[in-house]
C-alpha cells in the first residue's frame, strides 16, 4: 500500500445519478492508480435534505458498478461527538465565537455594504460579542489582511487562490438549527479518516480554501485536492436530482462508466462490447487516468 488514502463522499439525498457517478469513479481511479485505499462517507448530517434509505441505495449502486470501498463506510450522522469536540478546541483557542444574526439581518447589511460596492461576505456583526441577542449560530473567524489568502494547487484546475476575508467571511461551523455544517464535518472526518487525497466535484472547489484555514486551524493535514468538472444539464446547470437527473440502471453499469470517462476524458473503447467485464474496464480506465494524474506513482 502506498499510504494513499482517498474517499467518495455521497450525500444521501436521492439514488446515484450520472453525475455523482463521475464523482465516484474520478476518487475511486485516482486511488486505484496510486495503489492506495478507497473509502465511502455517508453524509447524512443535514437531516431535512437525507432521504429515508437513500444511503443503502448508493451503497448498493456502487456495488454493482463494481466499486467496493476498502474499509466499512462511516456515515456522518454518528460522528456527531467528534464534530462537538473540534467546536470546542476552536473554541479553547478564541476561533469560534457564537453568532446571533438572523438571516435577514445579514441580508440587509449585505445589501447595505453591496450598495457601496464593498463585500458580500458576512461582515461580522457578532464578533465583539452578541449584543443581547441569543446565539444562534457559531462562526469561525477568519483573519484579516494577507493573512486571510488561502491558496492551493488543484491536480486538475491549476493554482486557487481565495481571500477569505473578502470573498467568504467568518463562516458557520454550527448552524442556527443546530445542525453541524458541512465545511466543519468534511474537516474533521477527512482528518479522522487519515484522507491524503480528495476528489470530487469542481461546484465544491469555492470551499476548499475554508477547508485549508479549518484545517490549520486545528491543526490537522491539508490533503491534495482535484476537483472534476461537474455534469451539466440542458440548461447549463450542475446535473442533480432537482435538475431531473434520472437514477442509474445498475444491470446496465457499463455504458453509464463509459459516459462518465468520457466525461472525465479518459481516452478508452467507446463501445461496451470493447470490455467483456467490469475489470476490463477498470483496468483501462485506471491506467488511463494513471498516465494523466499518477505518471509516478508505481
Ligand atoms: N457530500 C458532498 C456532496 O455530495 C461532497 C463532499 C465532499 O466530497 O467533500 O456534494
Amino acid at each position: 500500500m502506498s499510504g494513499y488514502r482517498g474517499r467518495f463522499a455521497p450525500s444521501p439525498t436521492g439514488p446515484l445519478h450520472i453525475g455523482s457517478l463521475v464523482g465516484a469513479l474520478a476518487s475511486y481511479l485516482d486511488a486505484r492508480a496510486h495503489g492506495g485505499v478507497w473509502l465511502v462517507r455517508i453524509e447524512d448530517i443535514d437531516g431535512p435534505r437525507t432521504v429515508a434509505g437513500a444511503d443503502r441505495a448508493i451503497l448498493a449502486t456502487l456495488e454493482s458498478f463494481g466499486m467496493r470501498p476498502d474499509e466499512p463506510p462511516v456515515w456522518q450522522s454518528t460522528r456527531t461527538a467528534d464534530y462537538e469536540r473540534a467546536l470546542e478546541q476552536l473554541e479553547g483557542g478564541a476561533l469560534v465565537y457564537p453568532c446571533g444574526c438572523t438571516r435577514k439581518e445579514i441580508a440587509d447589511s449585505l445589501a447595505h455594504a453591496h450598495a457601496r460596492h464593498t463585500t458580500l461576505a458576512y461582515p461580522g456583526t457578532c464578533r465583539q460579542g452578541l449584543g443581547g441577542k441569543p446565539a444562534r449560530a457559531w462562526r469561525l473567524r477568519v483573519p484579516d489582511g494577507d493573512a486571510a489568502i488561502v491558496s492551493f494547487e488543484d491536480r486538475w484546475q491549476g493554482r486557487q487562490t481565495q481571500n477569505l476575508a473578502t470573498e467568504v467571511g467568518d463562516f458557520v461551523l454550527k448552524r442556527a438549527d443546530g445542525q453541524w455544517a458541512y465545511q466543519l464535518a468534511v474537516v474533521v472526518d477527512d482528518a479522522d479518516a487519515g484522507i491524503t487525497h480528495v476528489v470530487r466535484g469542481a461546484d465544491l472547489i469555492d470551499s476548499t480554501a475554508r477547508q485549508i484555514y479549518l484545517q490549520r486551524c486545528l491543526a490537522v493535514p491539508t490533503p491534495a485536492y482535484l476537483h472534476v468538472p461537474v455534469v451539466l444539464d440542458a440548461h447549463g446547470e450542475k446535473l442533480s436530482k432537482q435538475t431531473g437527473a434520472t437514477a442509474l440502471d445498475a444491470s446496465r453499469p457499463l455504458p453509464a462508466l463509459l459516459a462518465c470517462a468520457r466525461h472525465l476524458g479518459l481516452p478508452l473503447a467507446s463501445s461496451d462490447t470493447a470490455y467483456p467485464s467490469l475489470e476490463t474496464f477498470y483496468a483501462d480506465a485506471t491506467a488511463a487516468w494513471a498516465r494523466r494524474f499518477a505518471p509516478h506513482a508505481r
